[in-house]
């Protein structure tokens, strides 16, 4: 039984692109909103170049600028939708690149909402290399947030080390990504939301369908292999890391501190 959905969680969710962690996640917001968890979206850019195709459809197609502006609308209203807040570091999309200031700018932000969960794109998401450079920054930040030293210029201190859970890949690459989720999530009674937060991306039509094609399979999935009886819509996730079983001792890693376990 997975203790993933549970109240009073400060949840993260990193995408590289506009609507990514809807179309993957969205479902799983929804669903952490209604059990008194707080999630906060961090977009690392619009995906105004690679993932805006009705918008340069346009003729004329519009500019950058523009594209983000309504990028930037999409985001809100899908978010709100959901539940969550969300904001866009704007660091550009086709390629992403996240060097050493960004890294650190990645790392205030784990400093700052201080998560215990923090979600982001396969980690081999290798067909879109924007999502894995995204996973890459998150994966670095969250194995440095917990340890002294990279105060940066925001000076924040170190923050316990959060969950980090991976969402599904490009629909149609899981087999070349090697993706198989291992921890699912029933949002059947948040589906709705989930597609009509999906329909704010008007950028990108038909991601509400061909993600529901994903949800009714992951479902499936949860049926067969997780005994999820009467699980109509799913959405799959991969955990960084291994689970306790019946162990009641400290969180952390190393030995026992003085005066042992108790
Ligand atoms: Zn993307």
């Amino acid at each position: 039984m997975s203790d993933l959905i549970r109240p009073n969680r400060r949840v993260l969710i990193f995408s590289a692109h506009a609507a990514d962690f809807c179309s993957r996640a969205g479902g799983t917001i929804a669903r952490f909103v209604d059990v008194g968890s707080s999630v906060h979206i961090v977009d690392f850019s619009y995906g105004e170049l690679c993932e805006s195709p009705a918008l340069w459809a346009r003729d004329p197609a519009p500019s950058v600028a523009e594209i983000k502006q309504i990028r930037a609308a999409e985001i809100q209203a899908a978010a709100a939708i959901l539940g969550a807040s969300a904001e866009c570091l704007d660091f550009g999309d086709c390629p992403l690149l996240i060097g050493p200031e960004r890294r650190q700018q990645v790392l205030d932000l784990f400093r700052q909402h201080q998560p215990d969960l923090v979600m982001s794109h396969w980690k081999d998401d290798i067909l879109h290399p924007d999502h894995c450079e995204a996973t890459d920054a998150v994966i670095w930040a969250s194995r440095y947030c917990f340890r002294p030293g990279l105060a940066g210029e925001a000076d924040l201190p170190p923050c316990p080390a959060p969950e980090v859970v991976f969402y599904e890949t490009t629909l149609g690459t899981a087999p070349v990504a090697r993706y198989i989720p291992s921890l699912f999530v029933d949002i059947t009674a948040s589906y709705e939301r989930k597609c009509q937060a999906l329909d704010c991306f008007a950028a990108q039509p038909g991601l509400g369908e061909r993600y529901g094609w994903l949800a009714r399979y992951r479902a499936l999935e949860a049926q067969s292999t997780a005994w999820m009886q009467g699980c109509e819509y799913a959405e799959g996730f991969v955990r960084l890391g291994t689970e306790m079983a019946g162990f009641s001792g400290p969180i952390g890693f190393g030995p026992a501190p003085a005066g042992g376990r108790g």
